[in-house]
């Protein structure tokens, strides 16, 4: 069974904007120090006595507390904390794979990720670097007839030119997480 003190809750702004997904052990503790709310998915808030008072119903995720049960929930809003986060995007093979949507970026294929490569665009033998302006996703093939080559001197054209990509707030929180709860949806809209 899973740990429901791990399961991910959206934390808003007090201008209910997204902020990052947090675990339910800490939303409790900020709920429980009145620094945020509890939010429904009717949009009504909650503080700590009031979300404590809730009926659990059968769908509901649960932590057990001293005197019974307590629904976990899934967004939290902060009270007095303004700020947006500035989204920091890692150069990782993942987010590689995320940018150029899992193809190829010369044949344009998909041929699945055990397929995919990541490919310097200037060989690093000449000199290229490990950046998000000179990494692209590849399939093998395209790879091994690439070679040493820069895709002017190899004849092959790239997709897109690669860019670091900007990924908003609503985007980077759901790709780092499977789960998704419909309370979330009408934050998480047109991020
Ligand atoms: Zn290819």
């Amino acid at each position: 069974m899973r740990d429901c003190l791990t399961l991910p809750v959206l934390l808003l702004n007090r201008y209910l904007a997204p902020v990052s997904l947090i675990t339910a052990r800490r939303a409790m503790v900020l709920l429980y120090c009145d620094a945020g709310h509890a939010l429904d998915e009717g949009g009504e808030l909650y503080d700590f006595d009031s979300w404590r008072a809730l009926p659990i119903r059968d769908n509901d995720d649960v932590v057990p507390v001293i005197d019974g049960k307590l629904r976990v929930p899934r967004v939290l809003h902060l009270l007095r904390y303004d700020r947006s986060p500035n989204v920091v995007i890692r150069l990782t093979r993942r987010n590689l794979m995320l940018r150029d949507h899992y193809q190829c970026q010369y044949c344009v294929r998909r041929p699945g990720v055990r397929e995919l490569n990541i490919d310097h665009v200037v060989p690093r033998s000449r000199g290229g670097t490990d950046t998000w302006e000179n990494l692209v996703i590849s399939c093998r093939s395209c790879n091994l007839k690439k070679g040493r080559r820069t895709p002017v001197e190899a004849g092959m054209q790239l997709l897109r030119q690669p860019r670091k990509p900007r990924w908003s707030t609503t985007a980077h929180i759901l790709m780092s997480t499977q789960d998704q709860y419909e309370e979330w949806e009408p934050f998480l809209k047109a991020g």
